[in-house]
């Protein structure tokens, strides 16, 4: 397997370095001589590339579908019940912003807020962490988000917290999902680009055993318009050359080991475990739950936490969400999409959070209709 790293020069927005480089994905694809799907699996980079309309710049024959890369998106409504709960039994429950909206089967946190329940917004583990050093009552952390934001909530767990402070761990492990993916029967993609930011955590080592078990080419991309350009260049290289191979596009911020201490922090505090993520499937070891030795720190463990899982809004069965971050449909195919979901009344996850690409289709337009 070819395990390559480098970068382009690094004008990020220079409109002639952008040419040539959609110059270069023509010939490739001409070489290619047939359709080409790239899966990336990041919110950030949907992000660039709806806000850039990086793909009125792909040439005919080359899609760029999002993966399972929100990590809004695809924490399970039972994980949202679950803390909602926690809030209207009087527990104190922190979390980031974007999970507020986020709606579980009755009830968001923020309905359960405008009820009365103490919900806060926080940066980060760390902060809510303070919150429970300066009150009396039990503190939750509702912790989501991949590699890039368990790692700092483990290292809060081992810098020994006050005992009123326990988390909700909803944080979930990327590398079992693109697996995952690159099963799905429907699923036909080419290649993946990688994200950045949680490689600067995981290293870009940790793809070598997907790409050799999985034949998939795979590229670590920064976010730069010219970054994604590049990094696309890299996975039709890959393709053309019919080679399973793996490359660092995004050598600035991302080294091989990546952040050893944070990785093994992240380790000594979770272990995975199958878990749900919303929409798609049970997958094996992709959801991270507290070890044994931290399960003083566990919500779940503390708590009786009782919810009712049965849904009676009709909407929310029409939500594709799921089939979003599967990549088999785009916001658009959603019937409710900018009608009755939208940003400031979501059905969907993918309509809350900044990563979320039903939000960001709306916000930005999606596939350019030129
Ligand atoms: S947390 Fe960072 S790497 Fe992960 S999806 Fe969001 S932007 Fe991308
Ligand atoms: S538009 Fe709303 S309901 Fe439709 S898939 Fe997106 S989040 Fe779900």
């Amino acid at each position: 397997m070819a395990v390559e790293s480098g970068e382009p020069d690094l004008q990020f927005r220079d409109p002639e370095k952008a040419e040539q480089l959609t110059d270069r994905l023509e010939a490739l694809m001409d070489d290619i001589g047939e359709r080409v799907t790239i899966m990336h699996v990041c919110g950030s980079h949907e992000q660039a590339i709806a806000k850039y309309g990086l793909r009125s710049l792909l040439p005919d024959g080359l899609t760029i579908r999002m993966g399972p890369g929100c990590p809004v998106c695809v924490t399970d409504m039972p994980e949202v019940d679950e803390a909602v709960a926690l809030a209207e039994e009087g527990k104190i429950v922190a979390t980031y912003g974007d999970m507020l909206r986020v709606p579980g089967t009755e009830k968001s946190l923020d309905d359960a807020k405008a009820d009365g329940a103490d919900v806060r917004v926080v940066y980060s583990a760390s902060e809510a962490a303070e919150i429970a050093e300066e009150e009396d009552e039990e503190v939750v952390f509702f912790a989501t988000g991949f590699e890039t934001t368990a790692a700092p909530t483990a290292a809060v767990l081992t810098a020994a917290p006050p005992e009123n402070f326990s988390i909700l761990s909803a944080h979930k492990y990327v590398p079992p999902a693109m697996e995952v993916v690159a099963e799905l029967p429907d699923t036909d993609v080419d290649g993946f680009l990688a994200a950045g930011h949680a490689a600067t955590i995981t290293g870009y080592g940790l793809f070598e055993e997907f790409v050799e078990d999985y034949e998939v080419p795979t590229v670590v991309g920064g976010f730069e318009p010219i970054d994604i350009l590049f990094g696309l260049a890299k996975l039709l290289e890959f393709i053309r050359d019919d080679e399973p191979g793996l490359a660092n596009a995004y050598q600035r911020c991302v080294s091989e080991e990546g952040n050893v201490p944070a990785k093994e922090t992240m380790w000594d505090v979770f272990e995975t475990t199958t878990g749900e993520w919303r929409g798609i499937a049970q997958i094996p070891e992709a959801n991270l739950v507290l070890r044994e030795e931290y399960s003083q720190y566990d919500a779940r463990g503390r708590f009786d936490i009782d919810v009712d899982t049965t849904s009676s809004n009709p909407l929310t069965e029409e939500c594709l969400c799921g089939e979003i971050m599967a990549g088999k449909a785009d916001p658009d195919d959603c019937a409710l999409f900018g009608e009755e979901c939208t940003p400031q009344d979501p059905v969907g996850a993918c309509m809350v959070s900044s990563e979320g690409p039903c939000k960001i289709w709306l916000e930005y337009g999606g596939q350019p209709d030129i």
